[in-house]
């Protein structure tokens, strides 16, 4: 490790010395009239240089802490598994029972509705009725994954052998009301991909970097350890403000990224969004290139995953909310009111969900102790936010738009509440063959942030779509000639809110045993990780620390982290990692989750 950063920097310091000798012989020369494109194209190859050493560091590795233990457990003659209930069967749920059941654990997942998946759950929908009835599965909402930074989702895809029910989308297309459309192309590490967005854009050019500055310096330079001390009380508004950030680029590039996190965009924080850049933009080659499903989630992803569970010994009970946990001197032994016992728990649910089982817990606990700790576990939790509520519609229209002027994903960051199109009809199998026989394709929206009681006040599917397809209509001309022919919509208030100020309040996923309670461990996206991680993928990392808390315990060797660099790619984390890295190799380290 030190050797490769030694020799990094010394490559570096060469190709920059290199370069600069290059660039001061060439604005010598009298033919010099493109000094601007060479400085450029040099600061472009410099930056190539310092991206390729960093590409190796890329990625972090948590190892077990127990790495001599069994892979799995051994048990002896007679002697039953250890039963792990785990409440809530989304990815974090499905994630912990994945590693627990494939190394012997007796597991059972207990869910609220009648399908696992949380809010990547997959429905039967009939929508075309009375008039034609194709069944359809509506995904929860499209999602995205940058399977070239969620090493834990990747990995989980890569065991269930589901690689390829995963495409690759490279261009990020997005209209603005107030610019010209955008098309961002994934270009390389960063920042070549930053460059990139700039050299592409018809609203920016390299100019604009010199007016980034400040927050391309912030996130070259972005430390973990820091990023919440130093950032998560300002919002993103008041980072750019603070930073002097160029107009068009805080539109363009930073309000779009934080407008699919469901939270209000000027609100959000300033230390989320670091992560988010520093996940989806810096961590490596391909970091920002996103991929979808085939088919739909259920078909592609949560069918084959509930099967390998089922496989594995899992139970599922679905439709069987867990009001409280049962707990005894400290001890959480299951849930409140039910016979069964467990050696483990899992509180996997959503944030809603753990609000209102340790609600429940706090009243049903019958001794001090055990009420002492529940209250304790549940007083941060009740001060997480939840973000507002929103919908997801899908409306099947008579016509399709030309494939080559509208791209399947568009975001819509400056045409609020409505955040995301996207046609189905040329992403998934099924909707793409009844688009190709019957000429109906499936438009999707996303509607997020509802404050405003109007719109999260439609129960009706069509009575949302006469509010917005005036909006629709601004972006999509032609759609105001085709004919409706079935809705599908659900609006939910179930996403944690990540404005500025919530990560103090957010708990790990030890949290219970840290503050004494026994035999109950947390998992899901709102809590907080010891690297970076977001959304899917803090899911599912929270799903497998969770589980390796309860393979720690009985002795059998935890499953290895493969997370984000905690560093951004600037010179001086180059250092510090330089540092680090000798250290490791002369003293040993170890880093915990
Ligand atoms: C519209 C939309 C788009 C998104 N796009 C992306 C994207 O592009 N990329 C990305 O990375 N992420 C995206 N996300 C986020 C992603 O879906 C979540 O981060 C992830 O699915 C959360 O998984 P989870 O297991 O933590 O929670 P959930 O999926 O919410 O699972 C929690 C489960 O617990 C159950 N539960 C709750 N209470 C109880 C109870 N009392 N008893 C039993 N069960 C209970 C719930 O029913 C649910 O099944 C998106 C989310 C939405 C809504």
């Amino acid at each position: 490790m030190a050797m490769k950063s030694i020799v990094g920097l010394l490559e570096y310091v060469k190709e920059g010395w290199k370069i600069n000798i290059r660039l001061i012989d060439y604005v010598n020369e009298p033919h010099c009239n493109c000094t601007m494109s060479y400085i450029a194209n040099s600061i472009y190859a410099l930056f190539n240089r310092v991206a390729a050493i960093q590409d190796a560091d890329a990625v972090e590795r948590i190892p077990p802490v127990n790495p001599d233990c069994p892979p799995r457990l051994i048990l002896k003659d007679g002697e039953k598994a250890p039963r792990v209930l785990i409440i809530g069967g989304g990815l974090a749920g499905m994630s912990a029972a994945l590693e627990l059941s494939e190394r012997g654990f007796e597991v059972v997942i207990r869910e609220a509705n009648p399908i696992l998946g949380g809010r990547l759950d997959s429905k039967k929908t009939q929508p075309l009725l009375p008039l034609d009835p194709t069944e359809f599965y509506a995904d929860h909402g499209f999602h995205a994954w940058f399977v070239n930074s969620y090493h834990q989702f990747g990995d989980i895809i890569n065991r269930l052998g589901l690689n390829d029910q995963l495409q690759a989308w490279e261009k990020t297309d997005i209209v603005f009301r107030n610019y010209n459309a955008e098309a961002i192309v994934s270009q390389g590490p960063y920042p070549l991909n930053l460059i990139n967005v700039l050299r592409t854009s018809t609203n920016m050019n390299y100019l604009t970097s010199l007016r980034i500055m400040g927050i391309a310096t912030d996130s070259a330079f972005y430390d973990y350890s820091k990023i919440y001390e130093d950032w998560d009380e300002y919002s993103v508004e008041e980072w750019a403000e603070k930073r002097g950030i160029d107009k068009a680029y805080y539109d363009i590039v930073v309000k779009p990224v934080g407008a699919v996190t469901l939270s209000k965009v000027q609100g959000f924080s300033a230390a989320e969004m670091q992560n988010m850049m520093q996940i989806f933009f810096l961590a490596g080659p391909g970091a920002d290139v996103r991929f979808t499903t085939k088919q739909s989630f259920y078909k592609s992803l949560l069918e084959p995953w509930r099967n390998r569970l089922l496989q594995n010994g899992v139970r599922i009970e679905r439709s069987k909310p867990v009001k409280a946990l049962r707990m005894q001197d400290g001890v959480c032994e299951g849930i409140d009111g039910e016979p069964e016992t467990y050696d483990y728990t899992i509180m996997a649910a959503d944030l809603p969900g753990a609000k209102s089982i340790l609600e429940g817990t706090v009243d049903a606990c019958m001794d001090k102790k055990s009420g002492t700790l529940a209250t304790k576990l549940r007083e941060p939790v009740s001060k997480c936010k939840i973000a507002p509520p929103y919908k997801i519609l899908k409306v099947w229209l008579k016509g399709l738009l030309p494939a080559d002027k509208y791209p399947a994903i568009i975001e819509t960051p400056e045409h609020s509440p409505l955040n995301e199109i996207v046609q189905y009809h040329m992403l998934q199998d099924e909707y793409k063959e009844f688009a190709a026989e019957k000429g109906i394709g499936c438009w999707e929206f996303h509607l997020y942030a509802l404050e405003d009681k109007e719109w999260s006040s439609f129960t009706e599917a069509k009575d949302v779509w006469k509010k917005l397809a005036p909006i629709v209509h601004e972006i999509v001309p032609e759609m105001a000639d085709f004919e409706v022919r079935g809705y599908h919509m659900n609006q939910y208030e179930n996403f944690p809110d990540f404005s500025k100020g919530q990560h103090k309040f957010r708990p790990q996923y030890s949290a219970p045993s840290s503050i004494g309670i026994k035999k109950l461990v947390m998992a899901g996206d709102w809590l907080q990780t010891s690297f970076p991680s977001f959304i899917m993928e803090r899911a599912v990392s929270t799903g497998r620390l969770a589980a390796n808390e309860v393979l720690r315990e009985y002795g059998v060797r935890e499953v290895e982290l493969r997370v984000v660099s905690s560093y951004g790619p600037g010179l001086a984390a180059v250092g510090r990692k330089w540092i680090a890295g000798l250290t490791a190799k002369w003293w040993g380290t170890g880093k915990s989750a």
